[in-house]
């Protein structure tokens, strides 16, 4: 089959080596320079299966203004809905095959990138532990190792964390780990080339229109010679070795099937096939900086990732370096709540491992990504002839990253039209027909 894939942040990547792998020419869009530019640029990189179950108090945000009330009320109705409790279950069942094929692939194509085991989360007060409980006796039956800890028991594992600080105990998550996302995108792609897909930078794929085949209008839309944001840097280095020339103008391709992973982006092209899911964007942030690298002091900074339950904010170690993620808000904040998100990140550094980052050296980061009104991704097809969805895998109750190599694998087996197998998870409801 020839198989478009619309976006190549990490679900397109792990949707685009899967395709390929089952032999399928495959051609990938990618309106920027480089894998991984934006969603899945500089994230918290956490893999646990068990952050995604809605365990403890995920906090939603906000959103504000008229506009937001349509979302409202469909996640009002998905809080009542029976069928949300089948729904959420499926999703952690499609994470831990997720984790599985990701750790399979990892084996299979040596993969190397900076990752480390574990992942504990941080428990201010007795009361985050009682919220926590709730979720941790969810995720036992699962199989998933979720051990209660002391503040002593935390502080042996993270020999870093700030003595002065209050902890009242943790939670160790066995599986998972944390890592960075983006160099495992660009691993990925490497081995989807390597197996024939095609990637096409720069270039932006403006329309759809379903059908056998379905079609697919795109352009070619090189950035201009400067790019203000330091993080973008990349995109004038990275991939253009590959892209081929492109004409310029508009130019339409045929496919048997088109995949769309625009992430945040989505809703444009969403819209044009009359297709309205109660989608919002939402952002976060990230700071990263080099370790501080001090002989009296080996054990500065985290050894794996910490994630604070109370502030909802991780701080984990990307190979020399610290990254800490977090302030989930609606993408219309204004530049005081961002500037008041990225005081927060420095503070819980600074409450938990003072002193660890190279100050002078710190990369801020600001990503989007789309959030269904019931916390659940869109996966599947999308009843319009040859268009199938892959979108809205991190919001504020699922990570991307733990869910993109098994949704790219159930993916690539429906695309094929192949029987549902019995080693492959149920994703039945979890397609855009329970939202549009
Ligand atoms: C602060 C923060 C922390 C996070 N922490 C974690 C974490 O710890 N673990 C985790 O798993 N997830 C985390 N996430 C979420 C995770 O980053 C996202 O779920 C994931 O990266 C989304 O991947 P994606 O491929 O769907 O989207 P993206 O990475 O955004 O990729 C979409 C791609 O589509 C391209 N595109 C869009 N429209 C078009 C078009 N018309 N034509 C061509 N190309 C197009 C874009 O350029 C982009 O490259 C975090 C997110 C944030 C913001």
């Amino acid at each position: 089959m020839r198989i478009a894939i619309i976006g190549a942040g990490i679900a397109g990547v792990t949707t685009a080596y899967e395709c390929a792998a089952d032999g399928h020419q495959v051609t990938v869009f990618e309106r920027r320079g480089s894998v991984a530019a934006e969603g899945s640029f500089a994230n918290a990189g956490l893999t646990a299966p068990g952050l995604s179950f809605p365990w403890g108090q995920v906090k939603w945000p906000a959103l504000g203004g008229g506009a937001k009330l349509a979302w409202g009320w469909q996640r009002w109705r998905a809080g009542r809905s029976k069928q949300q409790g089948v729904l959420q279950e499926r999703l952690l069942k499609l994470a831990l095959f997720s984790s599985a094929r990701q750790m399979e692939l990892r084996r299979s194509l040596q993969m190397d990138y900076e990752r480390a085991c574990g992942t504990l989360v941080l428990l201010r007060s007795e009361r985050d532990l009682n919220a926590a409980q709730t979720g941790l006796d969810l995720l036992t039956p699962w199989g998933l190792s979720a051990q209660v800890l002391t503040a002593e028991q935390c502080r042996g594992i993270e020999p870093g964390l700030n003595p002065d600080m209050r902890l009242h105990g943790g939670v160790q998550l066995g599986q998972g780990e944390s890592g960075n996302c983006r160099q495992f995108a660009h691993l990925i792609r490497g081995a989807a080339q390597r197996l024939g897909a095609q990637f096409r930078f720069h270039t932006t794929v403006r329309s759809l229109t379903p059908g056998i085949p379905a079609k697919l209008v795109h352009e070619y839309t090189p950035p201009p010679d400067s790019l203000p944001d330091p993080s973008r840097q990349s995109e004038l280095r990275d991939g253009n070795d590959d892209t081929r020339p492109a004409p310029l103008g508009r130019k339409e391709d045929c496919f048997d099937a088109i995949i769309i992973c625009t992430g945040a982006a989505a809703t444009e092209l969403l819209r044009a096939l009359k297709l309205k899911p109660a989608l919002t964007q939402i952002q976060g942030y990230s700071i990263t900086a080099p370790l501080r690298q001090l002989e009296a002091h080996p054990e500065l900074g985290p050894q794996a990732a910490v994630f604070d339950q109370q502030r909802q904010i991780s701080i984990g170690r990307i190979g020399q370096r610290i990254r800490v993620a977090g302030g989930i808000a609606p993408a219309t904040a204004s530049e005081r709540a961002r500037k008041s998100t990225l005081a927060s990140l420095h503070q819980a550094l600074d409450d938990w491992f003072p002193g660890s980052m190279q100050s002078t050296a710190v990369q801020h980061w600001q990503g989007s990504q789309a959030l269904a009104a019931d916390g659940l991704p869109l996966l599947g097809a999308c009843a319009r002839d040859g268009i199938w969805l892959n979108l809205a895998q991190g919001s504020a109750t699922t990570l991307g990253w733990p869910l993109a190599c098994g949704a790219a694998r159930v993916l690539a087996e429906q695309v094929s039209g192949r029987q549902a197998s019995a080693d492959l998870p149920d994703i039945t409801g979890l397609d855009i027909g329970r939202c549009a």
